[in-house]
């Protein structure tokens, strides 16, 4: 038994992040972790094993679409799955070893299996009890899956088993056109699999900008995934080689059918507490699994804090990284803060899309007077000689005080370039200021300043 005055049940972007900043604090820390390796869903199954594949199949998408269009002549690629699948494994395995070294450079304590927690104050894992002073569930969360379809991670997948497929398959239907089935999609897509995405919604990306949204089915159709939407999927039958998805059309009632050799679903996710013990503690819980914390990421019970997917907000890693610190701050007495208005959101499909702040239709909604600049990549040098000028850079300000209230982007590099915003927004910036902002030429980035400046007199390449 040891004694700790933090200890963090979950080893994922919120927690370990959390215990890094907690012994960087000069607190005595333990982080638990059952799966085997540091880094959660994000670094074992999640953002990087994704991106790792999106990134093969990007240069896989380059060689075949645009070498030719450059000069690049006789370029023969295959694919040797198991060789991408051993390259994805490599990144894993180097982020997650990075994180044990960050441990050990900042002494906080691994214990390594499934905690629970067995009266306040104390965590056990395996049958060793340690306690703590303060206990952060940090457990994230599980695909939630369909009810009536059954899982068996070969040919019926969540996004875990779509990461670590044994073959690429000819068909594939993705339920839900989210972030995560749209970047898988796309990733088989690439691999040359006939790709069908149905979503119950009239649109993708649920909850993005409605034009971004149109924009990228649009792109997404012409690299050859095809889209059902309205659709509402009623099950999955299995046979040997081969699954039919029956779905229901909305508008009419309609029943259809689709067959594919595998199945994603793709339908989202819930929060993980299971085993904790949180019943029998009196943790009071939303309706939707989440642990119900006020504004310092504190619980129902003293001395017990949760963060990240676990409790409410955007599922992200750098939300639950944003909440590890500040969780830690206000452990240390300090003043741990999160501005949830300025959370960032991608879809790393090509072209990228990223998102802050307000949308159009919550603007419209909350009846708020905003002004709209945008511009497309058509306009901008650097994207057209990379072949990526079809998106555009919105960018939404006040009308009256021309601050800058959010920023929608489809284009390459999309992820990398909102931060520009969110660090204007943070800053309470106005549209004008990132308009007189001096950007290097030729980038990307330009096109947030073309369209800051349309916000006021004016784009200059439109
Ligand atoms: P998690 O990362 O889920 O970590 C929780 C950890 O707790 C797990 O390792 C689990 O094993 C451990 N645990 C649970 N219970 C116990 C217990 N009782 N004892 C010990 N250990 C326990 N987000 C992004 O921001 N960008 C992306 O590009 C992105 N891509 C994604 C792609 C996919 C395919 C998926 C599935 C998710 C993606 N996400 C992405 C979401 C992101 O992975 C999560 O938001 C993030 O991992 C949440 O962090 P967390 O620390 O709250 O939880």
């Amino acid at each position: 038994m040891a004694e700790f005055d933090v200890i963090i049940i979950g080893g994922g972007p919120g927690g370990y992040v959390c215990a890094i900043r907690c012994a960087q604090l000069g607190l005595k820390t333990a982080c638990v972790e059952g799966r085997g390796s540091l880094g959660g869903t994000c670094l074992n199954v999640g953002c990087i094993p994704s991106k790792a594949l999106l990134h093969a199949t990007h240069e896989l998408h380059e060689v075949h679409e645009n070498f030719e269009k450059m000069g690049l002549m006789g370029a023969k690629v295959k694919v040797d799955w198991a060789k991408m699948q051993s390259y994805k494994q490599d990144v894993i395995d180097g982020n997650t070893k990075g994180i044990e070294f960050l441990f050990k450079k900042n002494k906080v304590t691994y214990l390594q299996g499934w905690g629970s927690i067995p009266a306040p104050g104390q965590v056990k894992v395996g049958d060793e009890v340690h306690t703590a002073r303060n206990i952060v569930i940090a457990t994230g969360s599980e695909s939630s899956g369909l009810p009536g379809i059954e899982i068996d991670e070969q040919t019926v997948v969540t996004s875990t088993g779509a990461l670590s497929l044994a073959k690429v398959p000819k068909s594939m239907v993705v339920i839900g056109a989210g972030v995560i089935g749209l970047e898988l999609g796309s990733v088989y897509a690439r691999l040359g699999a006939e790709v069908t995405v149905v979503e119950y919604l009239d649109a993708i990306t649920p909850g993005m900008d409605g034009e971004v949204a149109k924009g990228l089915q649009r792109i997404l159709s012409k690299q050859g995934l095809k889209f059902v939407l309205g659709a509402a999927v009623q099950g999955v039958d299995k046979a040997k080689g081969k699954n039919t998805v029956r779905y229901t059309l909305r508008k009419d009632e309609s029943a259809h059918a689709i067959e594919a050799e595998v199945v994603l679903v793709a339908t989202g996710r819930k929060p993980f507490t299971k085993g904790l013990g949180l019943e029998a503690l009196g943790v009071e819980m939303l309706p939707r699994g989440q642990v119900k914390t006020d504004s310092h990421w504190a619980t129902t019970v003293p001395g017990l804090y949760a963060i990240g997917d676990a409790i409410v907000g955007p599922m992200l890693a750098h939300k639950a990284e944003d909440e590890g610190m500040a969780v830690a701050e206000v452990i240390a007495g300090k003043h741990g803060h999160v501005n949830y208005d300025v959370i960032p959101g991608v879809i790393y499909t090509t072209p990228e899309v990223a998102c802050v702040g307000k949308t159009e239709e919550t603007l419209k909604q909350e009846g708020r007077a905003y002004k709209v600049g945008k511009f497309s990549f058509m306009g901008n040098g650097r994207a057209k000689a990379v072949f990526q000028a079809e998106g555009f850079v919105k960018i939404l300000a006040d009308a009256a005080t021309d601050r800058v209230l959010g920023a929608h982007i489809i284009g390459p590099s999309a992820g990398d370039m909102i931060h520009e915003i969110c660090v204007a927004m943070e800053f309470g910036a106005s549209a004008q200021d990132i308009a007189l902002t001096c950007h290097a030429h030729p980038t990307y980035s330009e096109a947030v300043r073309e369209a800051a400046l349309a916000c006021g007199d004016g784009a200059i390449h439109a």
